[in-house]
């Protein structure tokens, strides 16, 4: 009898490893003897598919081509392209009986067509090489024939020297294997029993009794083994089944498990890449489902969804068959996985409503969960946007990327700032799937999840995603095998296949009462760049989502207005979609190849192009059929609309016909018979020939040209070596180089400028990130600020006045690099103007502009979707500190008691505020993955405006100073920034009426609400008005419409447009023919139908 050996952990545990490794002795291992035998194809023919852009192959086209026979280790290029192969097998008679599998390798992504239909796809980097011809051979049935569609990119494109490079087009990938193999599955168990005891026994905690146990298991099974006789498997099967089927206790921790796939929907590679990864993603989940009848699997973004619909029928046929048995799960609700911070907050509702239109209208019902696992970043108003698009649950995991603090929970309510909750949980192994991190997979992730879990005690359960992500294919069989051998494993926590539904109603059943909370918004301390990053897109973001509010304000109105006019219900739909797409979380944030933002300008000329279009139509019908008006020759009308829910008084610029004849003018003549004085007061010709007015218009309306001309002009005149540009309300004090030394408002001699630094100062910071280059600004950028002060011309007067003054200077930033730029300010206007264009060609350099304030305050407030939130400007913390570069939308504010200042923007996003000094981050230029971001001329506004509760009478342009009313909501900042970005829009009309209408069709009793959106809703053409609470406090507002028809009744609804229950007592909404009235609470959301128009 031997004695028993003591066993070394380590030795052991690599004698276990290196008898399963794919590397180390695999001629006498277990691994080595998973393909007993091989043979090559009887044939191998190929076809290379022209490089068609978007077009998507039908398999129908492609077997009509000519393929010509090629060999293994033939290369196949360049980056892109697509490769179509034909195999044909004859698997030699010996192998009857046995499993045989073909095996691929072309070094890319492909998808396996048999009998004309997708049926797997292929991924050389995560060895997904295989795909099953026969379970077990038949004699009469050993011929096989499939074709392959070869991509030439990898799972991360094509990255030159490193996956986030950009992407090296000319590479070559090689065909390295096709071949038949004999699959022994015998040898599959067990190696599978092996890595599963090698697993517990390595990651169980140090001394544990279990791990040992499965230490001297897994000894125990390979000292049985003869890898050379399958007689001895049997007893190796035993020895492992012993173990494993010893169970836990009751009190273990269970594990939700769920197939799911992370598919970006550009990032490393375009749209049309994407469209095809998805097909060969789930075609590979479809045929797991067909093998384990547990399986589940999630499936997020509607789109991805549509395209396979449009693209590959048949799949879509099976994913809708296991949709409808609840395996294939749709989850998210939205449109794209969008970015959690850019999108304005009517885009995120957008993202729901279409949707979850699709699920439900694909799928049978709705998304119960907002699924956002890989997202920048969460604004705090998410919470009752999910909330108001009828979402409760809140699933991510990418705040675990944090670089400073360690978030505290994994499952918590998530409040927002307006006080609604959702249930949020982020699976605690930190990932969506494993990305680059194939070794991670099954166990180890396992035993981490439960490990790493934050809310034991609270909580006795969590989420498991798996699944390769993007080009991976999503769950391997490999994991779907762990997983089920671990369903009830003593030492691991209990794993269940599940669903998120179940996942989550047992939280909420069962812990949902001991949950801790977390306030306001999840900021995630990385990738702070991309608030910046792509400064073109992001503009155009804006600029669409201003557009498309504009069409459906105009064009709900000409349906109400107007007989039999057509709602545009085709187009809208189509437009946002583009719109939405694009927000994607790494097309938005600027994180994607440049190829993603050739694609994505076209979206947005499409959106702008034909956006414009039905706007330009809509507005006239409502201006000419409205009023009866019908075109006449030679009587032109200028009229001015105005698209937000606030009356405005501003100078606007007619565009006057070079003949000198032009319309613009004609309204100036009449008037000036009746009073010359005034009127050459109020009248002006900008430094271009342009005709400027002040003009008055209505929320919601508009006005034939009538210029106000009782105003208090603007004037600069030169002082000391500075420019004073002064109009009723401010006093800005300029110098050479366009930075602003003082700034007062009239009446009051306190500066809103540091007494040391000026305002407007341009500063150049060092920007090279650890590795995400066009995601990440370091905190160390702090330390290289450099002011731009090399001055190309120095500041001279542009405009002189009434109506306008301006300024104008250039400076340089480098050699290749410059700014130039007009400082404005308007007659009446609370803030001075800046319009900037930076010609921009750097490497690794960021601009941004300061202001420093001579404002005392503990915390900055910055605009974001339906609401504002305030972040500290000190860094008493470290949560504190790693907030150093945070997102905001159209402006933020430094106030003190009495007294602000606020910098408006009409594109920029990345802000930063320290101690008392705001700064705006303008441009990045990081090189990779698009070698080409941001390198072009950019042009944008921001302006300066300080506050001290100046209340202005909108029809005398009169002022009173308040000094108790100083915030920056009785100042109305947010109005005021909303003016910025939705300039009066001008049009000229020829009609034969001279009668000059004017009109507001929409009208707020209070600038704290805001009408965000009026549209005709999407069922039942009843007019959907959607508000918002914008300053942080509880009133009751009323709603006034001048329209023809009356409102009959008025009810709330949800995002979706479904009739709310529950909520009517808190809002109580009443309303009369003309109008509704409401009580709204600190920044919530209400959206009401108005019926009987
Ligand atoms: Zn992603």
């Amino acid at each position: 009898m031997e004695q028993g050996v003591l066993k070394h952990r380590r030795t052991t545990l690599e004698r276990a490893e290196k008898f399963i490794s794919t590397i180390y002795f695999t001629d006498v291992n277990l691994q080595g003897k998973l393909y007993p035998k091989k043979a090559d194809v009887k044939s191998l023919t190929h076809w290379a598919a022209p490089n068609l852009k978007d077009e998507h192959l039908r398999f129908e086209k492609v077997v009509k081509q000519k393929f010509t026979p090629v060999k293994v280790g033939q290369q196949f290029g360049p980056t892109w392209a697509t490769h179509w192969f034909r195999v044909d097998v004859e698997v030699p008679v010996e192998w009857v009986g046995s499993e045989v599998h073909l095996r691929w390798n072309s070094g890319s992504e492909a998808l396996v067509y048999v009998e004309g239909k997708p049926r797997q796809g292929l991924c050389s980097e995560y060895d997904r090489l295989d795909y099953p011809l026969s379970e077990s051979l038949q004699a009469d049935n050993r011929s096989f024939t499939v074709y392959i569609e070869m991509a030439c990119n990898g799972m991360f494109g094509a990255g030159d020297n490193g996956m986030i490079a950009p992407p090296d087009l000319n590479r070559q990938f090689t065909l390295s294997c096709c071949e038949v193999a004999v699959f022994d599955r015998r040898v599959y168990n067990l190696i599978r029993e092996v890595e599963l005891l090698h697993d517990m026994a390595k990651h169980l905690p140090e001394g544990s009794e279990r791990g040992y146990q499965a230490l001297y298991t897994v000894n125990a099974m390979i000292n049985a083994c003869d890898v050379n006789d399958p007689t001895t498997f049997q007893k190796c099967h035993e020895i492992s089944s012993k173990f494993l089927q010893q169970k836990n206790g009751d009190s273990q921790h269970t594990t939700y498990a769920m197939g799911h796939a992370h598919i970006d929907t550009a990032w490393l590679w375009p749209y049309s890449e994407t469209r095809r990864k998805c097909a060969r993603s789930w075609s590979c989940t479809i045929r797991l489902m067909e093998k384990y009848p547990e399986f589940t699997f999630t499936c997020s973004q509607a789109q991805q969804l549509d395209w396979l619909r449009r693209d590959y029928y048949d799949l879509w046929c099976e994913i809708k068959k296991y949709a409808k048995e609840g395996r294939f799960i749709p989850v998210g609700g939205t449109w794209v996985e969008m970015d959690g911070l850019i999108p304005g907050g009517e885009a995120c509702i957008r993202q729901f409503l279409l949707g979850q239109n699709f699920f439900a209208q694909e799928f049978g019902a709705p998304c119960k969960e907002f699924w956002l696992p890989d997202t920048f970043g969460y604004s705090g108003q998410l919470p009752q946007i999910m909330r108001h698009c009828g979402i409760s649950r809140f699933l991510t995991q990418k705040l675990s990327w944090n670089l400073v603090n360690k978030f505290p929970h994994h499952t918590f309510w998530w409040e927002g700032i307006s006080g609604h909750r959702v249930l949020a949980h982020f699976p605690p192994g930190n990932d969506y799937g494993m990305k680059g991190k194939v070794e991670e997979v099954g166990l180890i992730m396992l035993l981490r999840s439960s490990q790493n879990f934050k809310d034991k005690g609270r909580s006795d359960k969590s989420a498991f995603l798996f699944g390769f992500g993007d080009g991976g294919n999503g769950p391997s069989e490999d994991m779907v095998e762990r997983l089920n051998k671990m369903k009830d494993i003593d030492g691991l926590p209990r794993v269940k296949m599940s669903t998120p539904d179940e996942f989550f109603s047992a939280v909420e059943e069962e812990d949902g009462g001991n949950l801790c909370r977390w306030t306001g918004e999840l900021y995630l301390e990385m990738h702070n760049g991309t608030y910046t990053t792509h400064a073109r897109v992001k503009k155009m973001n804006r600029l669409c989502e201003m557009l498309l509010h504009d069409v459906e304000f105009v064009h709900t109105v000409a349906f109400i207005e107007l007989i039999a006019h057509v709602y545009p219900y085709g187009q809208l739909p189509k437009l946002w979609k583009l719109l939405l797409l694009n927000q994607f979380h790494d097309v938005l944030p600027g994180s994607s190849i440049g190829m993603v933002y050739k694609d994505a300008h076209e979206h947005y000329e499409e959106i702008m192009t034909q956006g414009n279009e039905i706007l330009a139509k809509g507005f006239r019908d409502v201006v000419r059929k409205g009023n009866f008006l019908f075109p006449k020759p030679g009587q032109t009308k200028c009229i001015i609309r105005n698209n937000l829910s606030f009356d405005r008084t501003e100078v606007i610029v007619i565009e006057t016909e070079p003949s000198g004849s032009g319309p613009a003018k004609k309204p100036a003549k009449k008037r000036q018979k009746r009073s010359p004085q005034k009127q050459a007061k109020a009248q002006q010709y900008n430094s271009e020939g342009h005709a400027l007015y002040c003009v008055n218009i209505g929320s919601y309306g508009y006005s034939f040209l009538d210029p106000v001309t009782s105003i208090q002009p603007a004037e600069v005149q030169e002082q000391d070596g500075m420019y004073v540009m002064k109009n009723s309300l401010l006093e800005a004090h300029i110098d050479q180089q366009g930075r602003v030394v003082h700034m007062y408002l009239a009446g009051s001699d306190r500066d809103a400028v540091d007494k040391e630094y000026p305002a407007n100062q341009f500063v150049m910071y060092d920007d090279i990130p650890l590795y995400w280059d066009a995601w990440d600004v370091m905190d160390y950028h702090m330390e290289t600020r450099k002011a731009v002060t090399d001055v190309i011309s120095e500041t001279e007067v542009l405009d002189q006045g009434p109506l306008r003054v301006s300024l104008k200077f250039s400076l340089r930033i480098s050699d290749k690099s410059r700014i130039n730029q007009q400082i404005i300010l308007d007659a009446g206007s609370p803030f001075l103007r800046f319009n900037t264009e930076v010609e921009w060609y750097e490497n690794r350099r960021m601009l941004k502009v300061e202001f420093p304030t001579s404002v005392h305050a503990r915390e900055a407030t910055y605009d974001i979707q339906f609401g504002h939130i305030r972040r500290p400007n000190h860094r008493n913390t470290s949560w504190d500190t790693a907030r150093f570069e945070v997102c905001g939308h159209k402006w933020s504010d430094l106030s003190e008691h009495g007294f602000g200042v606020a910098v408006l923007n009409d594109c920029k996003y990345g802000h930063s505020a320290l101690d008392n000094v705001l700064r705006m981050s303008l441009l990045r230029s990081p090189k990779a993955p698009d070698r080409m971001a941001d390198m072009e001329t950019h042009t944008f506004s921001y302006a300066l405006m300080p506050h001290a509760g100046i209340r202005m009478d909108p029809h005398t342009l009169t002022y009173a100073l308040m000094h108790h009313f100083g915030t920056l909501q009785e100042a109305d900042v947010n109005k005021h920034a909303y003016c910025l970005n939705s300039p009066l829009y001008t049009v000229k009309i020829e009609c034969d009426l001279d009668l000059p209408p004017s009109t507001s069709f929409f009208s707020m009793s209070t600038t704290q609400v805001v009408l965000e959106t009026i549209k005709l809703s999407q069922a039942d053409r009843g007019v959907i008005v959607r508000f918002y609470e914008a300053h942080g406090g509880t009133c009751r507002a009323t709603m006034t419409t001048s329209l023809r028809r009356q409102i009959t009744n008025a009810v709330l609804v949800d995002g979706l447009e479904l009739k709310l229950k529950g909520e009517e007592d808190q809002v109580d909404l009443t309303h009369t023919e003309n109008s509704i009235t409401f009580t709204i609470k600190p920044f919530q959301i209400i959206a009401v139908k108005l019926i009987g128009f």
